[in-house]
């Protein structure tokens, strides 16, 4: 049956292990919690399409109490609407092995499909619930869930959100999401280790009167002042590009220990996408080949 999920324009989305492929025009508008547990709401220039939330260390007997608790939680708001509801349960809109699940359609003014679910790998309670305000709404859910990961592979988590894309090692918490139009700005930690993904749009005007370096020193300010630090000139991708290695400066170590003494970044400018790319890794000694693989994940105009 035709149903408009095979023409319209799909792009990915991942937020804290949370991998699946969505319409392009929904886009990630609300994200609270951790890679333990958490929320993240996606919409379109109308409304919100789709809520994700997890929750770690669950069981697959959580799945029937967290269906309850959603379905109660989705009557309550659409009691509110005079146009009354009505849910179903039992939807089929999956078909996992892996996974015991339990999907639901609950139809009132909109219509909203959703799925709670337990993953053996990751022990994760998930809910998804998805609301296109189409007809083909459970079309469009199914689509959503198809290619739907909840866990890190392959030892990364990948990260996709405002056509951003890129891999950081699954050890890696996020620690502060900077979101500002114009600059997305994303810091991970393992222990005294950071990497920070940054993507500055309009870079034409950005650059404008100053050198890609000239840029990266005044975006890094004292962040960088304190290490002996050698930045060049290279190429990424063909485009043009930095480099930057250097150690903390001895008589900046002072007395606190374990902090990160070295540092290496790479920046990039887009011309494509009109963007420019920062991926750093800060830590106690080099990450050695580790750099280069997740560096090389950050992903500009072709994909
Ligand atoms: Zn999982
Ligand atoms: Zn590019």
């Amino acid at each position: 049956m035709p149903d408009g999920t095979a023409t319209q324009p799909w792009q990915p989305f991942g937020w804290q292990a949370m991998r699946l492929e969505v319409p392009e025009e929904w886009s990630l508008s609300h994200a609270e919690g951790d890679g333990k547990s958490g929320i993240v709401r996606l919409s379109d220039s109308r409304d919100v399409r789709l809520t994700l939330q997890w929750q770690a260390n669950g069981s697959a007997d959580g799945v029937p109490v967290a269906l309850e608790k959603h379905i109660a939680q989705i009557k309550r708001e659409i009691s509110r609407s005079p146009s009354g509801w009505q849910v179903k349960r039992e939807t089929n809109l999956v078909n996992w092995r892996d996974r015991p699940h339990e999907s639901y359609a609950c139809r009132g003014e909109s219509e909203v499909n959703g799925i709670v679910w337990f993953c053996p790998a990751c022990k994760r309670i998930c809910h998804a619930a998805i609301s296109t305000g189409a007809e083909d709404g459970a079309a469009v859910a199914r689509r959503c869930l198809k290619g739907l990961c909840d866990h890190p592979t392959d030892g990364a988590t990948t990260w996709s959100f405002y056509g951003h894309t890129f891999s950081i090692p699954e050890r890696f918490r996020l620690e502060r999401p900077t979101l500002r139009t114009g600059c997305l700005e994303m810091v991970f930690r393992h222990r005294e280790s950071l990497i920070e993904v940054v993507r500055v749009s309009l870079a034409e005007e950005v650059l404008r009167g100053v050198t890609l370096i000239e840029w990266f020193k005044t975006f890094y300010g004292r962040r960088i002042e304190d290490f002996r630090r050698e930045i060049t000139e290279s190429k990424h991708r063909g485009h043009e590009a930095l480099e930057c290695e250097g150690e903390m400066l001895w008589h900046r170590r002072a007395s606190v220990l374990f902090r990160p003494y070295y540092m290496r970044a790479i920046a990039w400018r887009c011309s494509e996408e009109d963007k420019l790319y920062i991926f750093r890794w800060s830590a106690i000694k080099s990450p050695a080949n580790e750099f280069e693989k997740f560096a090389g994940k950050v992903q500009c105009h072709e994909t």
